[in-house]
């Protein structure tokens, strides 16, 4: 893929989020590399109005080299992505459901949604919930590292989800199957529920 069909897809990808309320004000943002230069979305931006001009560059060592300054917590994108060679893309949102889990107590920190459906199984697998730390605050990118080794998906606690994937499709389809069983699951709040057992749901989760 050329840079500039990257700039469009990401774009594409910032205005399907912003326009479905995946995103509000100036939040979430998206990464894609192409060869040895990774394109994000720029500090300030709204996924609503970015354009492909505005994206900002950084080189194989994460150091902004082209374009406005990146958004602050491009420094998640970086760690996620040296982790992951597999994967090219990442997206990261305050999604309104997923967020709202990031927020309760007494979770499994290891996998904080039950597998309700098998899409959330086969797209998600397994969704580690990373301890808060303040927008920015660069200590997160050593766990991201740490946990993208083995996770594509992970929850940041009172924040949001974090996902990557070997292109933006298929990062917005396990950011989109998340949003939604997070739903489910708030939805479902003090109801029985029979999810997928462990050996179904296995059957299913690609990691
Ligand atoms: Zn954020």
């Amino acid at each position: 893929m050329n840079e500039t069909t990257a700039r469009q897809q990401i774009i594409e990808v910032a205005r399907s989020i912003f326009d479905r309320g995946l995103s509000h004000g100036r939040t979430g943002n998206i990464s894609l590399r192409v060869g040895d230069r990774l394109l994000v979305t720029p500090t300030g931006s709204s996924l609503g109005t970015v354009t492909a001009e505005q994206l900002s560059v950084l080189d194989a060592d994460g150091r902004h080299v082209e374009g406005q300054k990146p958004s602050k917590e491009a420094f998640l994108h970086t760690a996620v992505l040296r982790a992951r060679p597999q994967d090219s893309a990442v997206v990261h949102t305050h999604s309104f459901h997923a967020a709202a889990v990031s927020c309760l107590a007494d979770v499994d920190e290891e996998d904080v949604l039950p597998p309700l459906t098998a899409y959330y199984a086969m797209r998600v697998g397994h969704l580690p919930l990373l301890p808060y730390h303040a927008p920015g605050d660069d200590r997160l990118g050593p766990l991201a590292e740490e946990r993208a080794r083995t996770r594509h998906a992970m929850l940041l606690r009172n924040h949001g989800p974090v996902v990557a994937a070997k292109d933006l499709a298929s990062a917005m389809d396990v950011l989109e199957e998340l949003e939604e069983t997070a739903r489910l699951h708030l939805l479902l709040h003090g109801r029985a529920t029979s999810p997928l057992t462990p050996a179904q749901a296995d059957a299913l989760r690609a990691s």
